[in-house]
């Protein structure tokens, strides 16, 4: 039988499933005490899909559509650089400092570490085009555009519009 929480952050309530439930005994988690949407905005909070920026490739220093602004504290480059041989993510490598706050560390290797552009690119029938959401009018770049009911939407629209 389906049980309702409240989800702790926004006090509002929801429902678990009986699949979670078994889910949730079968892996040996507890029923989560956060709402699903939540949850999502929470993991989502580490990625940028609604806004993509013009700048410089950090390798290369050719222009690029990215998920990071010019100004981002992160080294950025191009997908297929990222993607490819020219550097070695094991340089960055380095000894754990336990003199230093584990966070400190992470924060600077994040700035040292080169990022990808964009999560997504070369997508089967993406036309790489800037288009705009039929609901907002947000900019999107076409790989991340999401087609409901044949219309064009950016993917926060689309998860508004399921939720
Ligand atoms: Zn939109």
């Amino acid at each position: 039988m389906s049980i309702t929480k409240t989800c702790r952050i926004t006090k509002q309530p929801f429902i678990v499933s009986d699949k979670e439930i078994a889910f949730y005994k079968k892996m040996g988690v507890p029923i989560p005490t956060i709402s699903p949407v939540e949850r999502i905005r929470i993991m989502m909070s580490f990625r940028n899909e609604w806004k993509l920026f013009k700048r410089k490739c950090d390798a290369t220093g050719d222009e690029i559509i990215s998920a990071y602004p010019k100004d981002s504290p992160f080294k950025v480059y191009k997908n297929e650089i990222w993607w490819g041989d020219s550097w070695d993510a094991t340089d960055y490598g380095r000894d754990f400092n336990f003199n230093k706050p584990f966070f400190e560390q992470y924060a600077e290797l994040q700035k040292e570490v080169p990022r990808e552009g964009t999560s997504i690119f070369n997508c089967e029938n993406s036309t790489g085009e800037v288009l705009a959401c039929e609901k907002c009018g947000d900019e999107i770049y076409s790989t991340y555009t999401t087609e409901r009911e044949e219309k064009i939407y950016c993917e926060k629209c689309y998860l508004e519009e399921i939720y």
